[in-house]
């Protein structure tokens, strides 16, 4: 019989001999009784009670007795009666008779290359069509705009091939219970050069350099299953006869198309005032925004970590913090943390400035960051003609104002934690920051009171959860607005738009997805309804 053995704690040098003895231990069994180890999930546990740091794993094993010693207790011990972790089903669509309809997924982010990969591999021959540049000609423009200040609109931080997910930490947190899609994503990543720690672990990091490499071999084998793929496209608008997608615009061209997968992500404004435009069902959304806070990573490892601290065996460590909301102020919650990694500025629209976190592949640079976050709603910013765009209104204004406050140039408004909390502005920003482009703004000119009043009462009794951070270190830079969607663009759970037939907006955009993971698996959902009416 096979075995699915949870919380196997073994030492972070770890073999199959040592993974088998702890499980027999666990057991009650001798180690000969077992065979075939494979690691299903890892987890890393390096509290300060624990006598060493260890990983936690979930091990599948096979079992050579004919029933388990009384000592095997569930759940800790479960008997595999569905499918192995190699076995679980996989995704993969059926192949399509030739149906002369051919499939046009918009944007290049990890929800429409998943949803082109699955409509290619089923045969679907999917044109792909992304309005920013292929990720090695893209590399050098978002270079330009960190260290010159110059915007490529069309090709930046935001836009082209990878997405929003191209430039950042890349970590792959995975919520959903989707098991299968999950593995044949990690698995895909894999194959295109992703480390292997994407297939066991619980929160794998893959880094935006290894990025730039992966996610163009995954569009190597869009169109190698059939796919077309092609960059500076622009969606102009789409064109809708009788509630049916009959054709859409791109760069001013017509292109016939019945069946699309709009795949944007939440930057592209103009596509959502298109959509508003053009009737299709947009509503609004509540999102947060707030600030990006930086602190050095050895003090959060130290926190973490405790004596552990600077063994050579552990990453960086990350956090995760949340403070209720109490009778005046809202609740506020740490958001997308970058171990070792930079705040860097993002922009898709001249004039307009917002603040993100990445990383690279080794997270070595010594400081963490992390978004700290007060969520809004529609009751929050003025109305707006069309409901559903007065979140992006919002949204713009705040980036306005930053990018004016800091001077222009993409520089970006900073202030040390300590002045922020006493009302002022910084004299001088502390040397060494990973952002240099960044200057002493008073950050009550650039957010709303509700925002600010929250974060000066959270931020310093969620910072106190990191034993030892010194509130003095930390540094601010503002605003963060990008966190999730301001809308969801409305559809049924067949994933099709509620009025548009044929249009299947997905991932970040869409408002049902984010995070690369959550975007990935839901442009595979996707594409695997609109297969489906085919
Ligand atoms: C700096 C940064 C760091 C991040 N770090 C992480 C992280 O570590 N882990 C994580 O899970 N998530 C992270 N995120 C969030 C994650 O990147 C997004 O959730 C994810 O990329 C959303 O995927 P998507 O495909 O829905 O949209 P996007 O990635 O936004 O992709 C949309 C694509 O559509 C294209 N497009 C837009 N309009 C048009 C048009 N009119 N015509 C043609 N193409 C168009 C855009 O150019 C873009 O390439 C980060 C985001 C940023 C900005």
């Amino acid at each position: 019989m096979r075995l699915l053995v949870h919380q196997v704690n073994v030492p972070l040098s770890y073999d199959d001999p040592t993974i088998l003895q702890r499980v027999s231990r666990k057991i009650g069994c001798d180690s000969d009784c077992l065979a075939n180890p494979k690691i299903v999930r890892r987890s890393l546990d390096a509290r300060a009670r624990n006598p060493e740091p260890v990983y936690a794993l979930t091990v599948e094993v096979d079992f050579n007795l004919p029933s388990l010693p009384p000592s095997a207790t569930s759940p800790a011990v479960e008997i595999v009666t569905g499918p192995t972790e190699d076995e679980i089903p996989s995704t993969r669509v059926r192949a399509l008779p030739e149906t002369g309809i051919r499939p046009v997924v918009v944007g290049a982010g990890p929800a429409g290359l998943m949803a082109a990969y699955q409509l290619a591999i089923a045969g679907a021959r999917p044109l792909l069509i992304e309005r920013g540049d292929e990720a090695s000609e893209r590399a050098p423009k978002v270079a330009q705009f960190w260290n010159d200040g110059i915007l490529d609109p069309e090709s930046n931080v935001l836009y082209g091939e990878g997405g929003a997910g191209l430039f950042s930490d890349g970590k792959l947190t995975a919520r959903s219970k989707e098991r299968g899609r999950i593995r044949d994503f990690m698995k895909l990543l894999h194959t295109c050069g992703a480390n292997e720690n994407v297939l066991i672990d619980a929160e794998p990091h893959v880094g935006s350099d290894a990025l730039l490499t992966i996610v163009p071999r995954l569009r190597e084998r869009i169109i190698a299953t059939g796919g077309e793929v092609r960059f500076r496209s622009r969606l102009d608008a789409v064109i809708i006869e009788a509630g049916q997608l009959r054709a859409i615009v791109v760069n001013g061209h017509e292109i016939a198309c019945t069946h699309c997968v709009l795949a944007v992500g939440h930057s592209a404004r103009d596509v959502y005032e298109m959509l508003a435009n053009r009737g299709v069902a947009l509503q609004p959304k509540p999102f947060a925004v707030g600030v990006r806070l930086e602190i050095s990573q050895s003090a959060i490892d130290r926190a973490q970590y405790g004596r552990f601290a600077g063994s050579p065996l552990l990453g960086p460590a990350s956090f995760r913090l949340t403070r209720r909301e109490e009778e005046d102020v809202r609740s506020c919650y740490s958001f997308c943390m970058c171990p070792g990694g930079k705040v860097i500025t993002c922009a898709s629209e001249p004039g307009l400035l917002t603040t993100n976190g990445m990383s690279y592949s080794k997270r070595s640079l010594p400081l963490g960051n992390a978004a700290f976050l007060v969520p809004v709603g529609p009751a929050d910013y003025p109305e707006h003609a069309i409901p559903a765009l007065a979140g992006v209104e919002f949204q713009r204004k705040l980036e306005r104002d930053a990018f004016t406050a800091a001077g222009g140039g993409y520089k970006v408004p900073a202030v040390r934690l300590v002045d922020f909390l006493a009302k002022s502005v910084s004299a001088a920003l502390p040397e060494g920051g990973s952002c240099p482009v960044a200057v002493p703004v008073e950050f009550r000119t650039l957010l709303p009171d509700f925002v600010t009043t929250t974060l000066e009462k959270a931020i310093p009794p969620m910072l106190q959860e990191l034993y030892g951070v010194k509130l003095k270190d930390a540094v601010l830079y503002a605003p963060e607005t990008r966190s999730s969607s301001p809308l969801w663009i409305t559809r049924t759970a067949e994933g099709e738009s509620v009025n548009t037939r044929g249009l299947y907006p997905v991932g970040e955009g869409a408002g049902y997805a984010g995070g690369i993971v959550s975007s990935a698996i839901d442009g595979m959902r996707s594409a695997e309804h609109l297969l489906n009416t085919l």
